[in-house]
């Protein structure tokens, strides 16, 4: 069976089939957004209730304030009330794979403004269409899943203290901790202002070579910068996500044709099929797929067609709880998944998580579902 093949969920209650929660998680470490400084979360989560009283989960990925796409979850919750009804209004059965198609049916533009709140309700529904077969989601990956999913440390915003070389210090010092915990891949926040090469250069000199470093500069780069961004991989940070804003499709293939550094898009490619695009087309050398985003179909769907580029592809997060991040690690044991991905443990980020924890142990996440039903980490009180 493949995921296009699961039968679809018999709808009962039209007014209780949808529900929406509101859950509001402390972070263990403030971070630092577009909008101020942040020590809690208030997440969205999407429960798709079938008639056998089955219960799927999907995690929205928008953040409280608009700082990543402009996407958040006030608004995605606010979308999802009101288009919910209409998308199982006269229905008796749904599918995973046919809730875009109706989103887009009632609202053309619902993708482009509120993808992450069309790919909560997808991945409720093929939670629940997972959960009523019996079927454990890595059962549908073709080739055989891996019983575990490389994990990667995100060392996340610096503070308000940016400038000044103690930020420099204050990552080192975080990086080292990660890699004391057995994290083999670090993920860094990069940019102009941020001492971009003064802590590449001092990570280099005090890591393992085995650590792969990572630096998102989320599109802070201008066209002028190539050559530094080039350099910074002479230096040693291995990879650069979202170097470059989103439309600037020339300076990601100047980069890439640098060949110094390997290159992957997050907020320049609005689906997975566009990241196989910007592949082909010469303007990444690797494939992130943010599920919170592009929906599980779609991620699975470009992973089978990965291997045939000769690229390597992780999965990138969001500030996930339990719900979401299980999800992520299943998916991360798709074969094609080669890179480690943005996936820790959970007390990296919440002082309780809403589901069991996701445990990093020695570079590994362990994944759960070999031996269960669905997809989503199910909230423990649920
Ligand atoms: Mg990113």
């Amino acid at each position: 069976m493949n995921l296009s093949a699961l039968p679809p969920v018999e709808i009962g209650d039209t007014a209780g089939t949808v529900r929406l929660h509101r859950r509001k998680l402390d972070l263990v470490r403030q971070v630092v957004a577009t909008h101020g400084t942040h020590a809690s979360r208030r997440v969205l989560l999407v429960e798709f209730v079938t008639a056998d009283g089955v219960r799927g989960w999907g995690e929205c990925g928008a953040p409280d304030d608009s700082g990543y796409t402009g996407e958040t979850a006030d608004a995605a919750a606010t979308f999802l009330e009101g288009i919910a009804p209409g998308v199982i209004a006269g229905r008796r059965s749904l599918t995973a794979a046919s809730v875009r198609a109706l989103v887009a049916a009632i609202d053309p533009d619902a993708a482009s403004r509120h993808p992450m709140a069309v790919a909560a309700l997808e991945t409720a529904v093929l939670d629940a269409q997972l959960r009523t077969t019996d079927t454990a989601f890595e059962s549908l990956l073709g080739s055989p899943p891996k019983r575990a999913a490389l994990a990667g440390a995100t060392l996340g915003n610096q503070g308000p203290d940016v400038s000044t070389a103690a930020a420099v210090d204050a990552v080192i010092a975080k990086a080292l901790e990660a890699v004391a915990l057995g994290y083999p891949r670090l993920k860094l926040k990069i940019g102009p202002g941020l001492h971009t090469t003064d802590i590449v250069r001092e990570l280099r000199a005090v890591l393992d070579g085995g650590v792969v470093l990572l630096g998102d500069a989320n599109g802070a780069y201008r066209p002028d910068d190539v050559a530094h961004v080039a350099s910074l991989g002479e230096l040693g940070l291995d990879f650069v996500e979202q170097p470059f804003p989103a439309h600037d499709t020339t300076s990601h293939q100047a980069l890439v044709a640098t060949g110094t550094i390997r290159v992957a898009l997050d907020e320049g490619v609005n689906g997975a099929t566009d990241a196989l695009d910007a592949l082909v087309n010469h303007e990444c050398t690797d494939i992130t797929l943010k599920p919170a985003r592009f929906g599980f179909i779609a991620c699975v769907d470009v992973l089978n067609r990965a291997a045939e580029h000769g690229a390597g592809a992780w999965i990138g997060g969001m500030f996930d709880t339990g719900v979401a991040r299980w999800a992520n690690v299943r998916l991360a044991a798709h074969p094609a998944v080669t890179l480690a991905s943005d996936i820790g443990s959970s007390a990296r980020y919440w002082a309780t998580d809403l589901t069991e924890p996701v445990v990093a142990d020695a570079g590994l996440v362990t994944v759960p579902g070999m031996r269960s039903p669905g997809l989503s980490g199910v909230p423990l009180d649920a």
